[in-house]
């Protein structure tokens, strides 16, 4: 039994892929794997399927497509779909 221990805000705490740092949910862009077995951007954070996260940071992002997005969501994802993926995420993060 935990006693003495509050917690202040229900913030939804998410782990970046790539450099393992956490962070707040809705500071992390959110990729989820679709059921058709392609790979999205989602903005929302509201698509269902399995997310994986990484940090608003092109850094991130090369190393989470380097290995760690396939393992994370259990697929392979094609250097087209890479490509667009960086795109998008770049649109992203330029626009928050
Ligand atoms: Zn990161």
């Amino acid at each position: 039994m935990v006693t003495g221990v509050r917690v202040l805000k229900r913030v939804p705490i998410r782990t970046c892929i790539a450099c393992r740092q956490a962070g707040d949910k809705r500071a992390l862009v959110r990729f989820v794997r679709m059921a058709e077995g392609t790979v999205v951007l989602d903005p929302t954070g509201k698509k269902a399927g399995r997310g994986a996260y990484v940090c608003p940071d092109p850094g991130c992002l090369s190393k989470a497509l380097a290995g760690p997005l396939e393992k994370a969501l259990k697929i392979s994802v094609d250097p087209e779909t890479k490509e667009r993926l960086r795109a998008e995420f770049a649109e992203q993060i330029t626009s928050n």
